[in-house]
């Protein structure tokens, strides 16, 4: 079993790493939280940089690269803030995957180089007001009308919204109920009946655009099709490949916070020495790192086991689920560490602990991942209907 990066992964790490520091990404980090305006001018530098879609096909513009690429780029730019590392992830591992694996060529051509030079963009659009872990209960509808379908409902939560140029939106086809109805259908900005609601404003991620959309009568061409009712399995199985995305944002989140808790440990004193001679502080930052490894190791896991495709459901959602939990406890511990000055908006740790929060929820929440994970232990499936 071989735990080394390549030279190519090493080189890719340190380049984030020198460059956040060269460019003051921890500064930049700090004027996003209180600013809550996302750094839009990075689109262009990580596109020259080749950072957006990596993962993508070469031949419609990406590198090609396999998924734990993007999983190390997004981790190490996430050290510094998830909203720096927001249009890597978007890019490698958000929805435009789905299109990437399941969609037509024309449709390959119209978005990937876009996706790839920065200009466009894809959120993913699954959840409603009343639907979010049962799914498949969802009520968007396209219906079938000449060679257009006409789509209402409603998306909430959606992250990109208002600024993401396209929307894979999750839909029911006609009135059959339950999964087998389902499938993905792409919408653009700017098509008549799309709205968005006003700018989610959440505990943490700030900065990051999130809105409710609006479909009224949006007629949208069959050539948006990207997955039809009855392969609902593969819009799922694609979105696997997020949740590593998301769980290497809680490795980003939770590394920046054990970075910032080693360095204060060493320089804060009490009792005339350093905090970090202090066995209690000691434990503190062993239980962070020996989590965050375990953590690394399940992420790295899964995405490795994806190669250039899709990693293994129950790899991806048990990394996931781990993570989700790790960067919480993770980043309270950094709070501590930090004592008074933890809670002190002057001081990351506590827009860390911010942040942190959110992904036990996002992209699925802890508790559904590991119903699924459970199903797939027991070899057999709890339907929670019932
Ligand atoms: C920061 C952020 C970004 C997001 N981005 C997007 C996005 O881009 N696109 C998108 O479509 N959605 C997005 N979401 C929405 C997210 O996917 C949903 O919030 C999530 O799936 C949970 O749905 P819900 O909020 O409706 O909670 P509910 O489904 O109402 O669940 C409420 C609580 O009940 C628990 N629960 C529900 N059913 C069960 C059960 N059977 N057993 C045990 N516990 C259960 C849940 O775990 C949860 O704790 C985002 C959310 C956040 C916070």
């Amino acid at each position: 079993m071989d735990f080394t990066l390549s030279e190519e992964q090493k080189m890719l790490v340190e380049t984030l790493r020198t460059m956040g520091e060269r460019e003051n990404f921890r500064e930049l980090a700090k004027k996003i939280d209180e600013t809550c305006e996302f750094p839009f001018e990075l689109m262009d530098r990580y596109a020259e940089m080749g950072l957006l879609g990596m993962t993508l096909s070469p031949e419609h513009g990406g590198g090609g690269q396999p998924a734990v690429n993007a999983v190390l780029a997004v981790e190490e730019l996430a050290k510094f803030s998830p909203m720096i590392a927001a249009p890597v992830f978007e890019s490698n591992v958000g929805p435009v995957r789905v299109i990437d694996l399941f969609g037509t060529d024309e449709q390959k051509k119209r978005i990937l180089p876009g996706v790839c030079s920065g200009k466009l963009s894809v959120s993913v659009c699954m959840t409603e007001p009343e639907v979010g872990s049962d799914l498949t209960s969802l009520s968007t509808k396209a219906v079938e009308d000449g060679d257009s379908y006409v789509l209402n409902g409603r998306k909430a939560f959606i992250t990109g919204g208002g600024h993401a140029s396209h929307y894979m939106v999750y839909t029911r086809f006609g009135d059959a109920k339950g999964y087998k109805a389902i499938g993905g259908l792409l919408v653009e900005k700017g098509m008549p009946g799309f709205t968005f609601g006003k700018q989610e404003r959440y505990m943490g991620l700030h900065g990051m655009p999130s809105c409710d959309l609006f479909f009224d009568d949006v007629r949208v061409p069959k050539q948006n099709l990207v997955v039809p009712p009855g392969d609902f399995g593969k819009l799922m199985w694609t979105f696997d490949i997020e949740r590593c995305g998301n769980a290497a944002m809680c490795l980003g989140v939770a590394g920046g916070a054990l970075n910032e808790a080693k360095a204060y440990a060493m320089e804060r004193n009490a009792f005339g020495r350093p905090i970090c001679e202090f066995q209690a502080v000691q434990f503190l930052v062993v239980d962070m790192a020996t989590k965050l490894d375990a953590a690394r190791l399940l992420v790295y896991r899964a995405a490795s086991g994806a190669g250039q495709g899709l990693p293994s459901i129950y790899e991806a959602s048990m990394a996931k689920a781990y993570a989700n939990e790790m960067v919480v406890d993770v980043t309270d511990k950094a709070m501590q560490v930090f004592g008074g000055y933890g809670y002190s908006s002057e001081f990351p740790v506590e827009r860390m602990y911010r942040d942190a929060k959110a992904w036990g929820v996002a992209g699925g929440t802890l508790q559904m991942l590991k119903i699924g994970v459970a199903g797939m232990i027991f070899g057999r499936r709890f339907d929670q209907r019932k």
